[in-house]
């Protein structure tokens, strides 16, 4: 069995291992060695990655009680160096210790439990058993911090069943054997396989982010140390644009981008109002141009730039009069949409026109007998339709 060597130290990244058996993962290799501080998935904390013999470490995780560490290359020698991106290791060391800290805060103020714990790739969230506003958010993150800036000592116990009995254990092991409890200097005990950094204060900062209504409880989504310091340089980074582009300071962000939002809305409400105007200016311009033949107004008009939309409410306005066969047509995106209306006092049959120019715009559509709207993409046939309803009798 391979030595757990990342249970009692979490800083060494380089060592020298033997080899003890490869199993083949299908296209791929699993080295067990005979000790690591490769941290296999486990309990919501990621595996650690690097190199073995300077070929990549795709995975580490148990396996039948066994670690493998994936590789996609064979290799054939039996000690081989091992590395570790201790980058990513230190990360998650100050995500896990951050956990503890923050639930164990939780746990103080609120009596409220973490039943859940999940590590992603730049973001950490844990799931409570109790809801809490937003300030007693803020008090907790405050309270947090203060124990990340006192500096407490991170301390690893095996202690007997006598000693475990004893110790005021924030959740129950998950394992029966060999129990390994992380205490956080007298301020909290949790039985933890996981890395952490020696001391609180190397998690650097903690800083929740959200949270969210989950289950009977709270989701909490936080970052702790280089993930901060991440979060915060985007986040900074974009105000200083923002405060740039309209030359305010930071503090006003907010504010302008509540104001700009609130005549944007009334902005666009303007523009309704307007639209509707030119379109019943439109209506009204459209309305009297028509050829008289039978008794019946007959308008062919190619409108430019008009949505089906507002081709449809133009055309029901006029067929809403006596008399009236209208066909409109307009170009939107190089699509041609077309309105086939008539008064309801006629007669003709205002399908089959539909269908026929339809047909040639190679498009599809369909409605009432007074009103058909349909597009297609033949936009070269516009012109000859047009004509075509002008000389037709009907
Ligand atoms: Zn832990």
């Amino acid at each position: 069995m391979t030595e757990k060597l990342f249970l009692n130290d979490s800083y060494t990244n380089e060592f020298k291992a033997n080899i003890v058996e490869i199993v083949k993962v299908k296209e791929n290799y699993g080295i067990v060695l005979d000790k690591t501080y490769f941290y296999p998935e486990n309990g919501g904390q990621p595996s650690d990655l690097g190199t073995i013999d300077s070929v990549e470490v795709i995975d580490v995780y148990y396996f039948n009680d066994k670690i493998i560490h994936l590789i996609s290359e064979e290799i054939e020698k039996k000690e081989v160096v091992c590395k570790l991106n201790f980058e990513r290791r230190f990360d998650l060391m100050q995500q896990h210790l951050g956990q503890h800290i923050l639930s164990r805060c939780l746990e103080i103020k609120h009596e409220a439990n973490t039943v859940g714990f999940h590590i992603g790739d730049d973001y950490v969230t844990i799931d409570i058993d109790k809801k809490l506003n937003n300030f007693e958010i803020d008090e907790i993150e405050k309270f947090s911090n203060e124990m990340v800036f006192k500096n407490l000592k991170v301390n690893i116990l095996y202690p007997t069943e006598e000693e475990l009995k004893a110790l005021p254990l924030r959740k129950q092991p998950s394992v029966s054997e060999n129990i390994r409890i992380v205490e956080i200097d007298k301020f909290d005990y949790s039985p933890c396989g996981g890395t952490h950094p020696k001391t609180t204060s190397e998690v650097g900062l903690i800083k929740i982010k959200k949270i969210k209504n989950h289950k009977n409880g709270l989701r909490i989504e936080f970052v702790c140390g280089r993930w901060a310091l991440n979060d915060y340089r985007y986040k900074n980074e974009y105000i200083n644009e923002i405060s740039d582009m309209f030359a305010i300071k930071d503090i006003q962000v907010k504010e302008r981008v509540m104001l700009l939002n609130n005549e944007l809305i009334e902005s666009k409400k303007k523009i309704d109002i307007l639209k509707d105007e030119l379109l019943e200016y439109e209506m009204k311009n459209i309305e009297n141009d028509f050829i008289l033949k039978n008794n019946i107004k007959i308008i062919g008009k190619y409108i430019d730039d008009k949505s089906i939309k507002d081709l449809r409410a133009i055309g029901n306005a006029i067929i809403q009069k006596d008399n009236y066969l209208i066909c409109l047509i307009s170009n939107e995106n190089n699509k041609a949409n077309m309105v086939i209306g008539k008064s309801k006092n006629l007669k003709v049959d205002s399908k089959e026109i539909f269908n026929k120019y339809i047909a040639l715009l190679n498009g599809k559509g369909g409605g009432s007998p007074f009103l058909l709207q349909g597009s297609g993409d033949n936009i070269i046939e516009v012109e000859n339709i047009i004509s075509d309803f002008l000389k037709a009798e009907f």
